[in-house]
């Protein structure tokens, strides 16, 4: 098999485990360059977007794929490049911005482009089920409701930005749309714009591809609310946080709204620009944590009667007893109640609900925690791949994660220092202990990683 024939057939692995989207963003253009005596794969990418994603999202999705066809594959990494570039040139485009790239490739036919202000504007992509009105309020998420109600009321003139962050399932994209739908309701002229930003980068880099990047920028300049959620995904990827960066800056000049929400604060987020950190800490942040009891049963309540279906209040009370961790969870519990009812035709109660939840709320018990929920936990907060992350190579960006890791599978596992040791590619015990050592006595002083490990913990009991 040639190069060519193993990226094809490795392509058409990869294709099968990820989106069609991300598959056509990140994989089109793409080669392999070479194979050399150590089995080293390095792959030609189109600009600096694609090689920062494929080594850090896609590394491991792209050895594994790889790996079928070629068992031997050590490793890869991925240089920047086009098919009618010299070699010395691949070399040098290694450290050229993205941007400049565009910028390099012939103009496109102006004729094929529509003047920019013939353009639609973007379009929104808001849902309409979401609104503050069916929003419950409790002790857990009422500030930032508040500071969404406040912030609609008075865009761009109050706290901007407004930075939203809690964990998964705990109503921050209810809370985002539905500022995005008050705000066009009270005015349909407004450009608002909600994005993840996920589909930010997948849609920066389609327009630096298709030499639109600057009608790209010039549409947001249009945008009155600039809704950009989960944005802890920005993280790692620098050259995307510049374009951010720069977007971000026009809008806040102009007094333009921006609504940020993450799963963590902005001094969190590892390998945030610093600019970019301080802009989101220059306005409000609120957060939003699990509703308590109370809560959870008035959520409930608003949910069943929605769907126009009546539930005791001692079933209501049992099911939120026993689903506590987030929103989201919670209504799939009652979806299944509601839909075992229809089928069996019989009227909720204790026992209906009972047996349509005794999986989940077996499952949702704290079970014990196992040493790969931790190097998951891990490799998926900071974006590292597992096996960088157990290996001995000594990369900048795994060593304080390995470090951490270390030091929770003390911490939260008990786990033996040789035994830690073992799990790391075989190290010696007092690397362990180093590391537990070197995290335990740098917590002491230093508030931003107290809060990292909080998270994280956080993150692995809610596995
Ligand atoms: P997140 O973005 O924080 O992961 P979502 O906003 O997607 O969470 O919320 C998950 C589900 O729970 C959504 O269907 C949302 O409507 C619902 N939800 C979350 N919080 C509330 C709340 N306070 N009141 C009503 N529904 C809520
Ligand atoms: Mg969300």
């Amino acid at each position: 098999m040639n190069n060519a024939e193993l990226w094809q057939s490795t392509l058409g692995q990869i294709e099968l485990s990820i989106s069609k989207a991300n598959f056509g963003t990140w994989f089109k253009n793409t080669t392999i360059l070479s194979i050399d005596d150590k089995e080293h794969v390095v792959i030609g990418v189109p600009n600096g977007f694609a090689k920062e994603w494929l080594e850090n999202k896609y590394h491991t999705y792209i050895l594994d794929a790889l790996r079928v066809f070629r068992p031997q594959v050590a490793g890869l990494s991925c240089v920047i490049y086009t098919p009618n570039t010299s070699k010395r040139q691949i070399e040098g485009a290694q450290t050229k911005e993205a941007s400049t790239d565009a910028s390099q490739k012939p103009a496109p036919n102006p004729s094929q482009k529509q003047p920019y202000h013939q353009k639609q504007p973007l379009r929104s992509t808001l849902n309409e089920k979401y609104l503050f009105s069916n929003y419950i309020v409790g002790e857990n998420n009422e500030l930032a409701k508040a500071a969404c109600h406040a912030v609609c009321e008075n865009l761009g003139k109050i706290y901007n930005p407004l930075f939203i962050y809690g964990g998964v399932g705990l109503g921050k994209t209810h809370l985002l749309q539905a500022m995005g739908n008050a705000v066009l309701k009270k005015d349909s002229e407004k450009h608002v714009y909600y994005i993840s930003s996920e589909k930010f980068t997948n849609d920066l880099i389609n327009s630096i591809r298709n030499h639109t990047i600057d009608d790209f920028k010039k549409t947001y300049q249009k945008i009155d609310l600039l809704i950009i959620d989960d944005v802890q995904f920005l993280s790692g990827k620098e050259k995307t946080q510049q374009e951010f960066f720069y977007i971000f800056n026009n809008l806040y000049q102009i007094n333009k709204q921006i609504v940020i929400s993450s799963d963590r604060p902005p001094k969190s987020i590892a390998t945030l620009e610093e600019r970019l950190r301080s802009r989101f800490e220059g306005g409000m942040i609120v957060d939003v944590i699990k509703p308590d009891l109370e809560t959870r049963v008035a959520i409930l309540h608003a949910k069943a009667q929605e769907r126009n279906f009546a539930l005791d209040d001692e079933v209501v009370r049992y099911i939120a007893e026993n689903i506590k961790n987030n929103v989201r969870e919670l209504e799939g519990a009652l979806n299944r109640v509601m839909a075992i009812c229809d089928l069996s035709q019989k009227k909720p109660s204790i026992e209906t609900a009972q047996n349509a939840l005794g999986d989940i709320i077996a499952s949702g018990r704290k079970r014990t925690v196992q040493t790969s929920d931790v190097i998951g936990v891990i490799s998926e907060h900071y974006d590292v791949n597992n096996e960088e992350l157990l290996s001995k190579g000594r990369k900048r960006e795994v060593v304080k994660p390995r470090q951490i890791a270390m030091y929770l599978l003390r911490t939260e596992l008990n786990l033996s220092y040789p035994g830690i040791g073992e799990h790391f590619g075989g190290r010696d015990h007092t690397t362990a202990l180093h590391a537990y050592e070197k995290i335990a006595r740098t917590m002491k002083d230093d508030e931003r990683l107290r809060d990292e490990i909080e998270v994280l913990k956080e993150k692995i009991y809610d596995i």
